[in-house]
């Protein structure tokens, strides 16, 4: 339960902590977006201002008394030499021209390249239509312009024509020259996508679009880092922080979340367990199922139960086993003590201790590994020379017993002479003549005498067969 509050509010830690820093990321987005959009708006008001100021001059010139005069009562001559007069007080200016009463236009010849564009334009303007105001005029690239017009009225207060004055782009262009920023790209277009102004080159993910106001253009501003890096660098920091704080709780706290969720576990373990014999009582759909659950689990442990059960008669077997030759060893006689007991309590017993005869001298004429191959053979002579209720044990070093279940002392005999006679011919090695000794006693069924007696009487009758001569059963 621990675990679980405190790994809840490890999370609610860390998203206390990641929420001021998405909060700032989203902040200094805000902040840098608010920057490009401010920065458009300043370009559009030095625009508009421009225009404004152009707009102006146009309209104190066409309301000059001097103009009124000219176009009442001037000739085309007149018109021509004031016109070429005030061009030259404008830079910028590619043209100045008037258009009288009748549509003719008149002024500077040297500049009065009226286009049919202009026309067109001028035409529009005089009759109030719909039209792109001021219009860009760019179908010669090195004339290209923009008109201001401005029209003319008379003393009477009636139309007397119209005064137009072309400016060079460059009078925009000026601006983004002057108040573009590394990392931007500028356009300035009217709404017919005719190019007024342009500024740095290259493709940008983010852009802002402002109209510049009582004209139909727009000022695009286009860049790529929403984030500067010195706002990335903040956030990075931030982050950075946020990971060195959990990573240091996690290493603080980390081993005690790990041993109370595994206390947790055996907790839920227990709790499901009752749950389990809850429900049993009310859901018994809910049962069928997690009966089938608990039916394959208990397949699942069956079958490991069975793995665990070879796996130790395995080991059990090993531990209990001799391993040169494979007999029943000093161990397994231990413990089958009371079993044995209880056999010779049950049905006659004859206990037979053997020992091979100089076995000391077999190992220190032909070696000991010579030794240990005649133990092996005599070991398999014996157990091939057994019935499956008769046991053996090697007691140790070259000392074996075996348990007959039999009270028949001839068939001990018979059996001795056998296993002598094979054992000669076993030709373990050039000249090792191998012979062993016997020492046998019989147990009757019924009797109370205790088993060790047994084997201490055995134990005697080998003793004498030794004494003897050796190569010899001595019952006893
Ligand atoms: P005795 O006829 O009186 O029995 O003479 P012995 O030489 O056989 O004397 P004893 O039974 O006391 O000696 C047993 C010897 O068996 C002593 C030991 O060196 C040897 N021995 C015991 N275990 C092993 C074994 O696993 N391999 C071999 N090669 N020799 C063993
Ligand atoms: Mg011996």
């Amino acid at each position: 339960m621990i675990s679980r509050v405190l790994a809840v509010a490890i999370i609610f830690a860390a998203a206390l902590m990641a929420l001021p820093i998405y909060r700032l990321y989203e902040e200094l987005l805000a902040n840098q977006q608010q920057q490009i959009d401010a920065h458009a708006l300043a370009i559009v008001d030095r625009i508009s201002e421009t225009l404004h100021s152009l707009t102006l001059t146009t309209r104190h010139v066409a309301s000059s008394q001097q103009l009124q005069d000219i176009v009442q009562l001037g000739n085309e001559d007149e018109i021509e030499s004031w016109s070429v007069d005030t061009r030259k007080l404008f830079p910028n200016v590619v043209g100045l021209a008037l258009q009288d009463r009748q549509g003719r236009y008149l002024g500077d010849p040297a500049t009065l390249r009226i286009s049919k564009l202009c026309e067109r334009d001028t035409n529009l303007f005089i009759r109030g239509e719909l039209m792109s105001y001021p219009p860009v005029h760019a179908a010669n690239p090195e004339l290209t312009h923009i008109d201001i017009m401005q029209k003319l009225t008379a003393d009477d207060g009636q139309f007397a024509g119209l005064l137009l004055i072309s400016y060079r782009l460059a009078v925009m262009q000026s601006i983004l020259d002057n108040y573009a920023m590394p990392g931007y790209r500028y356009l300035l277009k009217d709404s017919r996508g005719e190019q007024i102004a342009a500024y740095g080159d290259g493709d940008y993910s983010y852009s802002v679009r402002l109209p510049v106001p009582e004209t139909d253009w727009q000022l695009t501003i286009m860049t790529n880092n929403q984030l500067g890096d010195d706002h990335w660098q903040l956030i990075k920091f931030s982050l950075m922080t946020l990971i060195v704080v959990l990573a240091s709780f996690f290493i603080v706290v980390g081993p005690y979340i790990g041993r109370e969720l595994v206390r947790d576990i055996s907790k839920v373990r227990v709790l499901l367990k009752y749950k389990n014999l809850d429900e049993h009582n009310t859901q018994q759909e809910d049962n069928k199922i997690r009966l089938t659950e608990i039916a394959s689990l208990l397949d699942d442990i069956e079958e490991l139960a069975g793995e665990i059960t070879q796996t130790r008669s395995q080991l059990e077997l090993e531990a209990y086993t001799d391993e040169l030759t494979g007999l029943m060893n000093r161990r397994a006689f231990e413990i089958s003590r009371g079993h044995l007991s209880r056999l010779a309590a049950r049905q006659p017993v004859i206990l037979a201790l053997i020992d091979i005869d100089k076995f000391k001298h077999i190992n220190d004429t032909y070696g000991h590994m010579a030794g240990d191959l005649v133990l092996k053979r005599f070991g398999t002579l014996l157990k091939d020379n057994v019935r499956s209720s008769d046991e053996i044990y090697r007691l140790g070093g070259d000392e074996l017993l075996v348990v007959f279940t039999s009270n028949n002392i001839d068939y001990l005999q018979k059996w001795y002479a056998n296993i002598s006679a094979k054992l000669s011919k076993l030709h373990v090695r050039q000249g090792v003549v191998v012979t062993f000794s016997a020492g046998a006693t019989q147990l009757s069924p019924g009797s109370d005498e205790v088993f060790t007696d047994a084997m201490m009487r055995a134990d005697a009758a080998l003793y004498s067969a030794k004494k003897a001569g050796r190569a010899r059963l001595v019952v006893g």
